[in-house]
């Protein structure tokens, strides 16, 4: 063989080495969604088949259906922002209720007291207050902080709005830099909880960001999803890839 034909083999066998590196790389920096793949809020809306499940999605694009209404819902046994009775707010599934009982205790016992503003939300409320916030902001404002009715994660029995005293009670980005907000952000998936829309990724939730608005979705998932950084849209398509090899 001449050393001509040793050369080209060598040289061809490099450039193969660096087109299958750049293939694997290119593959890695793929896997984050980019904005392309950011879906069309309130378009193509398909309404969930699943609303008892512990990770139900329910977002810009996943809606309840109108009539849904938990039928295990709960009063807290939390400090509460507006201890009545009636008020639905103060209500949640059972398995979110106990665990968020679980969560305040954890938290007291290391000096942080929460209270729990806002819980179940029906339908009909979330009709009235998006209307509301329609009529003083405009609708490209409120969606920005609130949901259209049947979009709301509230509806579904499972989420909680938490704030402190060391914020007024507010609803606020602030709670995030409070020694309470920040306890909770890096405890509650120990609880099953997870801060529903992150700072860094508002534009892919379609929410602001919300501290304050924690998401029951059971241990194990709210572990996956503390831990590798998700929002439940990431933890809920990683699933349904992981199941459909059973089904191939
Ligand atoms: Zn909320």
């Amino acid at each position: 063989m001449s050393r001509i034909k040793i050369l080209m083999m060598v040289v061809s066998g490099l450039f193969m080495m660096i087109g299958i590196i750049t293939m694997v790389s290119a593959g890695a920096e793929a896997a984050p969604l980019n904005e392309d793949s950011v879906p069309a809020f309130y378009q193509d809306i398909i309404q969930v088949e699943n609303p008892d499940s512990l990770s139900v999605l329910v977002n810009k694009n996943y809606s309840l259906p109108e009539d849904y209404e938990p039928d295990d819902l709960v009063f807290l046994e939390v400090p509460l922002y507006n201890n009545d009775k009636n008020n639905e707010a103060n209500y949640l599934r059972k398995e979110a209720a106990d665990a968020l009982k679980e969560l305040f205790t954890a938290a007291k016992k290391e000096g942080y007291e929460l209270i729990a503003r806002s819980g179940y939300r029906s339908y009909a409320t979330q009709a009235s207050l998006y209307e509301r916030y329609v009529e003083q902001d405009g609708v490209e404002a409120a969606d920005t902080y609130s949901a259209r009715p049947g979009h709301s994660e509230h509806q579904t029995g499972l989420t909680i709005d938490v704030t402190s005293d060391t914020v007024h009670g507010g609803l606020t980005e602030l709670f995030g830099e409070t020694e309470e907000g920040k306890w909770v952000a890096e405890n509650a998936y120990r609880f099953g909880f997870i801060v529903r829309y992150p700072q860094d990724r508002t534009a892919e939730t379609g929410y602001q960001y919300e501290p304050w608005h924690l998401r029951y979705v059971g241990v194990q998932a709210a572990t996956e999803i503390y831990q590798d950084q998700l929002i439940l849209e990431d933890y809920v398509l990683s699933v349904m890839n992981r199941t459909s090899f059973l089904w191939d």
